[in-house]
C-alpha cells in the first residue's frame, strides 16, 4: 500500500498534456487555449459614440444655455456600420448613433435627450456647453493591435469567447480532448428506471462518473455496466483500451471473489503501477497504463466512486487538456474532524466564509456508501493519518468542487 503523495507522484509521471487541434470560435466553449492571444486589431478600432447624440465642435456651444440655445444646422447622419463623409463645419451638426464613427471635424457628442433633435427639425437646438471629447470612445482605449489578450492555458468561458469575437477570431488552437471510457461492474446493477430484483441496486456511480467527465471537457465515448464475467469484461476492456486515453473502472477492483478487474488489466497488457492507496475512502484504488492508456480502477461504492474521481482523475483530465488544477486551497475546520490512523482521510464536506475566513465542516453521513453526504456537499476535505481527531480550528485542505458556490 502507497502513500497518498507517492500515489499522486507516480500518475503525475504518466499524465500528458494532449496535442493540439484549431477549432471555431462556435465550438471552442470549455476549451484550453494553446496559444497566446493578441489583438489583431485595436479595441475600439475607431473613435465613435457612446450615445445616441450629435456630433458638434464644443467651440459651437460656447455660452449656449436653456434661454440662449446654440442653433446648428443638422448636415448628415452617421450610424453604427454606415459612416458619413460629410467633415463637419463650425455651425453645424451631424446625427451620430451610438457605435457609429466620429464624422472627421467633430470633437464631442451631445446627447439627444440635452437638444431639441427629436423633433426631426433641420435646425437643432443646444441647450447647454459641453467639453471637448465628451461621449466619444477612442480608437484603442481598451487595447491596441498587438497587445496581449489572453494566455495560453486559459480555458474558454463566455468571457475569452466574447474577447476572441471582438478580437476577430474565428478559430483558436486548443488542447485536443482525452477521450474517456467509464464503466461499472456488477451482476447486481440495474439502470434506473427499470425494476429490481432482490438483491439488485441501481446503478448510480456511472451517471456521477458521466456527469464529472463531461464537467471537465472531457469526450466520454464509452460508458457501459459489465456483467461480473470475466470473458464479457476482457472483451470490452480490450477496445475500450485501444480506443481511449483514459479508462474509468467504478467497482470490482476490491478483494471480492467477483472482483476480475485489476486480473483483465493485467491479462490485457496493462502495467499495474500501484494497487491499493493509504486511503478511506477507496483503499484499493488501481492505477496502471498501456503505452500512452491511463487506467484506473475505483472501488464500487457511491462515494469511494465520486469522491475517487475528484481527488485521482480530475487532476489528471485538467493537466492533459492543458489546465492545472487550482481547486485545492486552506481551510480552517469548524468542528472536530474524524482521522484515520493509518490513511488519508476525504471526506465531502461544506465550506464557507466566516469574517472572511475560508472555514469548512464535514458532511454528516460519513459511510462510503451514502451518497448524499454530497448532496450539500461544496468540497472534499482531505486530511492525513492521524492517531487523534483534527480538532476543530486545525488547518486543512480542501478541494472545491468547481459547480458549487462559497456561501
Ligand atoms: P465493489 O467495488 O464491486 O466491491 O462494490 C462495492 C459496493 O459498491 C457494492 O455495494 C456495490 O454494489 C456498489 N456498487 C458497485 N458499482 C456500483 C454502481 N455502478 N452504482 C452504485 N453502486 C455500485
Ligand atoms: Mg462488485
Amino acid at each position: 500500500m502507497i502513500t497518498v503523495d507517492d500515489a499522486k507522484l507516480i500518475i503525475d509521471n504518466y499524465t500528458h498534456t494532449k496535442s493540439v487541434e484549431k477549432v471555431d470560435l462556435g465550438n471552442a466553449e470549455n476549451r484550453v487555449l494553446s496559444m497566446d492571444i493578441t489583438a489583431k486589431i485595436s479595441s475600439p478600432l475607431f473613435d465613435n459614440s457612446a450615445m445616441d447624440g450629435f456630433a458638434i465642435k464644443s467651440s459651437d456651444l460656447k455660452g449656449a444655455s436653456k434661454v440662449n440655445p446654440a442653433k446648428l444646422n443638422l448636415v448628415s447622419i452617421s450610424s453604427a456600420g454606415a459612416p458619413t463623409k460629410t467633415i463637419l463645419k463650425s455651425g453645424e451638426c451631424i446625427q451620430c448613433m451610438t457605435g457609429a464613427q466620429i464624422p472627421d471635424g467633430a470633437d464631442s457628442i451631445v446627447m439627444v435627450e440635452q437638444t431639441s433633435g427629436f423633433n426631426n427639425e433641420k435646425i437643432i437646438y443646444f441647450f447647454s456647453e459641453t467639453v471637448e471629447g465628451d461621449h466619444i470612445r477612442r480608437k484603442g482605449e481598451e487595447t491596441k493591435k498587438g497587445e496581449h489578450l489572453i494566455s495560453k492555458g486559459t480555458k474558454i468561458t463566455p468571457s475569452e469567447i466574447g474577447i476572441l469575437a471582438t478580437s476577430g477570431y474565428g478559430s483558436v488552437w486548443v488542447y485536443k480532448r482525452p477521450k474517456i471510457a467509464i464503466f461499472g461492474t456488477g451482476d447486481e446493477l440495474v439502470e434506473p428506471g427499470n425494476k429490481l430484483k432482490p438483491g439488485q441496486i441501481y446503478n448510480s456511480n456511472l451517471y456521477v462518473m458521466a456527469d464529472l467527465v463531461k464537467k471537465t471537457g472531457s469526450k466520454l465515448i464509452i460508458k457501459e455496466v459489465i456483467k461480473d464475467d470475466k470473458n464479457a469484461l476482457k472483451l470490452f476492456l480490450k477496445e475500450a483500451i485501444d480506443q481511449c486515453d483514459i479508462i474509468i473502472s467504478s467497482g470490482g477492483v476490491s478483494m471480492g471473489k467477483y472482483d476480475y478487474v485489476r486480473d483483465v488489466f493485467i491479462e490485457l497488457g496493462v502495467k499495474e503501477r500501484f494497487w491499493k492507496v493509504a486511503q478511506k475512502p477507496g483503499k484499493p484504488l488501481f492505477f496502471g497504463n498501456k503505452s500512452s492508456t491511463l487506467i484506473f480502477g475505483l472501488p464500487g461504492n457511491p462515494v469511494s466512486s465520486y469522491i475517487g474521481f475528484m481527488i485521482w482523475i480530475w487532476p489528471v483530465l485538467e493537466k492533459m487538456m492543458g489546465l492545472i488544477d487550482e481547486s485545492f486551497v486552506s481551510a480552517t475546520l469548524k468542528v472536530d474532524f474524524p482521522t484515520e490512523k493509518q490513511k488519508h482521510r476525504f471526506l465531502f464536506g461544506q465550506a464557507w466564509l466566516e469574517g472572511g475566513i475560508l472555514v469548512c465542516k464535514p458532511s454528516l453521513k460519513l459511510g462510503s456508501h451514502m451518497l448524499s453526504s454530497s448532496k450539500n456537499a461544496n468540497c472534499i476535505i482531505g486530511t492525513e493519518k492521524s492517531d487523534n481527531y483534527l480538532k476543530s480550528g486545525s488547518l486543512v485542505r480542501i478541494k472545491l468542487l468547481p459547480w458549487k458556490n462559497i456561501k
